[in-house]
């Protein structure tokens, strides 16, 4: 018997707004959020589990593997609880956007759908499949919401963005200032509807929760990386104000063993927990309260990568995907699955390397100065096609972000926005990172035996 009380379904003739959370697990600072409370109408909050992200890619493998899997039913697990705290209720429903959103007009009485835009030619290809699917009598609104800069403050048009990271980074520094970011409200006036399949419901039966899987956490992992907004805030806490880890972040961040060489931050930036806003007015804060120096700085220059990478995705689109970038190079570059499968499983014999791959293998995640070796080899050593790496990421990651990841895969294949041709010489990079082998040790140790 079903463990949940059934409920009635009520069917309602009220104008509402549909507010879809799509990658943006969170209450606070959300401007799709803030843009359905200014519609005056009750807010159907709705998040809708999508079988196409469990699509096998060229690799064989599902876009998402079950790292990111659980990462995001925790994170919705996290979201319902908040709504629930605020006098709301959740939906989750199972399916391609398009029919959920289609079909949930008529059944809620839906004038309005907002929901946050993303870069990425799959998510841009479901706001059109939307667009055309969502009956006229809904006017749609995308809203922008997960970089630290709002476009529209940006000094350039996004197809005029600087082809290198320092101009961009110069440029936005001298002339545009961050939005502050809102908290969410403490009374938001959600939708009365009930519906006859609660969301906890859909969720356990879900594909994502089959993915999701039940596994232990390998010890050896970097930080027990729990989903939702309620983590994400406590991460934050605990790196700023808690452990003070911030203030040393510049001299720490190429480090490779334990949780407080980064701030770990992007499983939670990635699946929109946490709003990068809201990081930058902690560092803000942190300056003021107890040090501003050239960590705290750091922090939001890395950020600002993170965006150079999100507006590149938009302006790019495509070519993002190419196996010549966005520079639209010739290379000579293989899609070699024997060379490709030893670096997946950590058998090229460069011990830096498939150190990292066994960690990424192991946990879903991969410090900065790992990834930077393990994308250079692949491509550059082995001359294998990076899009065959940047495919293995996606499914593995547990910080997957489209833009994020196909823009660095790219920039350290000499194919994206790095100016120089960036090969790194993994032996050397060993020495200078992990000079008395502990992380190899860490991730090899198996194989020793
Ligand atoms: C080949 C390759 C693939 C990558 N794929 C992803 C990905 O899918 N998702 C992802 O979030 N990051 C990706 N990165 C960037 C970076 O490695 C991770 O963001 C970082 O390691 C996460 O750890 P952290 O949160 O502790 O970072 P911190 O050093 O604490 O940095 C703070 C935040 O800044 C952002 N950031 C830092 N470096 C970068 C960067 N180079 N590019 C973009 N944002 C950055 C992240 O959001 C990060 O959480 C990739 C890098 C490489 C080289």
């Amino acid at each position: 018997m079903c463990s949940f009380k059934l409920q009635q379904v009520t069917q309602t003739t009220m104008n509402q707004t549909l507010l879809w959370f799509r990658q943006d697990f969170r209450l606070d600072d959300h401007p799709a959020l803030l843009r359905a409370i200014k519609m005056g109408q009750p807010i159907v909050p709705m998040v809708i589990l999508d079988p196409s992200w469990f699509e096998h890619t060229r690799l064989g493998l599902p876009k998402m593997g079950r790292y990111r899997a659980r990462f995001w039913k925790e994170s919705i697990e996290d979201l319902a609880n908040s709504i629930e705290k605020t006098g709301g209720s959740l939906i989750v429903r199972e399916g391609l956007p398009e029919s959920v959103l289609a079909d949930a007009v008529d059944e809620f009485g839906i004038h309005s759908l907002v929901a946050m835009t993303y870069p990425g030619t799959e998510e841009a290809d479901t706001e059109v499949n939307i667009e055309s699917a969502v009956p006229s009598s809904c006017a749609i609104q995308w809203v922008e919401g997960h970089t630290l800069l709002h476009t529209d403050d940006l000094p350039f048009e996004i197809d005029d963005l600087p082809k290198v990271f320092t101009p961009f980074r110069k440029k936005v520094e001298k002339e545009v200032d961050v939005r502050e970011p809102v908290s969410a409200p403490s009374k938001i006036s959600w939708s009365t509807h009930v519906v006859n399949t609660p969301w906890q419901e859909v969720l356990e039966t879900s594909q994502l929760s089959t993915q999701a899987g039940d596994w232990t956490r390998d010890t050896r992992s970097v930080l027990p990386f729990k989903g939702g907004e309620s983590a994400g805030r406590a991460r934050l806490d605990e790196y700023f104000w808690q452990g003070d880890h911030l203030k040393v972040y510049k001299n720490t961040r190429n480090g490779l063993l334990g949780a407080n060489y980064s701030s770990k931050f992007s499983p939670w930036l990635a699946n929109g927990c946490i709003s990068p806003r809201r990081i930058w007015s902690e560092v803000k804060r942190y300056e003021r309260e107890r040090v501003s120096n050239e960590s705290t700085y750091w922090l939001i220059f890395e950020l600002l990568w993170r965006d150079f990478f999100q507006f590149s995705a938009w302006k790019h689109g495509e070519a993002l995907f190419h196996a010549g970038g966005i520079q639209g190079k010739a290379v000579q570059q293989e899609p070699n699955k024997e060379k490709f499968q030893r670096w997946a499983e950590g058998q090229t014999g460069a011990d830096f390397v498939d150190a990292n791959m066994h960690e990424l293998n192991a946990t879903g995640f991969m410090s900065n100065r790992g990834r930077q070796n393990v994308a250079s080899f692949l491509s550059q050593n082995l001359g294998v096609d990076w899009r065959m790496g940047a495919s293995y990421f996606e499914t593995m990651l547990i910080d997957y972000d489209v833009a994020s990841n196909w823009g660095n895969w790219a920039y350290n294949s000499t194919v994206g926005h790095d100016p120089r041709n960036r090969q790194f010489d993994v032996a050397r990079q060993a020495k200078m990172y992990d000079a008395q082998g502990r992380y190899r040790r860490t991730w090899l140790q198996e194989s020793l035996f």
